[in-house]
């Protein structure tokens, strides 16, 4: 048998004249992920939509359509309900076996109905349907009470061209569908702080590309492997990655021998971002994004990101830059980035980062060092080129090149 959900969204809803654009790519997306779960297992599932609701019916566990709905930012909360004719017998019916449902799960006995009716044909108005329910509600079941005030739990019934009722309330992800606000290029380190920043900005609807820049020998296949599990972890939340890993060996020795020991992790930002630019080209993308958070280490400071900054012509978004770590870590853990990004694998930034780095760099100076480091461009589009791409789908599955 197929469940119905109900779907809602948020912040589209505020949009004018180009909601339409919105609620279409919401539901593409929707419609994308649940054909890819679909296509793999043969179950049915069909999205539709009305006057700003959406409608999944299908028969995929709900455990996976829970999972499929929460990683879909656009949505703010969804329910499992149930269609059924608009008679007060079936609308109580279907309450009944509700509240007996939340009653055996000890959600507690405090409940009240709200209903709204968009058909004015009804008989009664929505009032009249909340009180004739509650009634029966009450009579069947007497262990419970109401109580508008302080309910533990809320029946919704809606009134539109079939009758809906629905309880258990899922939030969602919120924000807007991944894609209707660009195309952005994360710096994805193995860290807690970078999955998170690619989760945010997916929130806004930018449609992400990872890059991830590592230093074999000196940086281990664990850590490599790390960063792509990490890149599987976010890729439901951005609708599917690409990850692109990039060698950066050469790059980061020619640093390391030509400037001053305390500014390596300087200018080896200022050279990601260059390369992450590159690739950005290629992807179609106008934007780059970064875990930093302002102080949290030296090359974090107002003056070195002033410095990073400046290497790169498009923007540059560090949406934790006004989070401390805790706030960081809430979010790594209900991404279910965090445990992963806590294990123990070094990373080229660890191992090459100065003693004493610099927190107040001079930026022009340290600029014309960058510029007369002898080389570099060349390593950098060589760096560019030699990466290798790594697919996640939308449910994060890899995905054969
Ligand atoms: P994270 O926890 O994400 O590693 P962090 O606090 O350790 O961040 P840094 O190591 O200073 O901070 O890195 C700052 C940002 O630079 C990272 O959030 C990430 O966006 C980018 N970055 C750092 N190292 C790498 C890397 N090896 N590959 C890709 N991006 C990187
Ligand atoms: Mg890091």
């Amino acid at each position: 048998m197929n469940d119905l959900w109900l779907i809602k969204i948020g912040e589209i809803s505020l949009k004018k004249g180009n909601r339409a654009y919105f609620e279409r790519m919401l539901k593409e997306n929707i419609h994308k992920k649940v054909q890819r779960y679909t296509s793999e297992t043969g179950v049915m599932a069909k999205v539709s939509s009305r006057r700003g609701r959406y409608y999944l019916e299908t028969g995929i566990p709900e455990k996976d359509v829970i999972k499929i709905l929460e990683s879909t930012p656009g949505i703010v909360g969804f329910s499992r309900a149930y269609k059924v004719k608009k008679t007060l017998e079936d609308l109580a019916e279907i309450s009944i076996s509700i509240a007996s449902e939340c009653l055996s799960a000890g959600i507690g006995g405090r409940f009240k109905f709200e209903v709204r009716r968009t058909d004015k044909s009804l008989p009664l108005d929505s009032y009249g349907y909340a009180r004739e329910l509650g009634g029966v509600l009450l009579e069947a079941l007497p262990e419970l009470t109401v109580d508008v005030r302080n309910p533990d739990f809320i029946i919704k019934v809606e009134l539109r061209e079939a009758g809906y009722v629905y309880q258990m309330q899922k939030k969602g992800t919120g924000g807007l569908p991944v894609g209707t606000a660009g195309r952005g290029v994360l710096l994805l380190s193995g860290g807690i702080d970078s999955p998170v920043a690619g989760y945010l900005m997916s929130k806004r609807g930018l449609k992400l590309t990872a890059v991830h820049f590592h230093t074999p020998p000196y940086t281990s296949p664990e850590a490599h492997d790390k960063v792509v599990r990490l890149a599987a972890i976010i890729a439901p939340w951005c609708q599917g990655l690409t990850l692109y890993s990039v060698p950066f060996t050469e790059c980061q020795l020619k640093i390391n021998q030509s400037v001053h020991p305390s500014t390596t992790t300087l200018h080896t930002r200022s050279c990601m971002m260059q390369i992450a630019e590159h690739i950005a080209k290629k992807r179609r993308c106008a934007a780059l994004v970064t875990g930093e958070s302002l102080g949290q280490v030296a090359s974090q400071t107002l003056e070195s990101l002033a410095f990073t900054n400046g290497s790169v012509p498009i923007p540059v978004f560090r949406p934790l830059i006004g989070m401390d770590k805790e706030e960081i870590v809430v979010l790594a853990r209900k991404i279910g980035t965090f445990e992963t990004a806590i294990e123990p694998f070094e990373d080229c930034c660890t191992l090459f980062s100065p003693e004493k780095p610099v927190t107040r760099p001079d930026v022009m100076a340290e600029r014309l060092v960058y510029e007369d480091i002898k080389g570099l461009d060349n390593l950098i589009e060589k760096a560019a080129e030699e990466a290798l791409i790594y697919n996640f789908d939308e449910l994060g599955k890899a995905v054969k090149n």
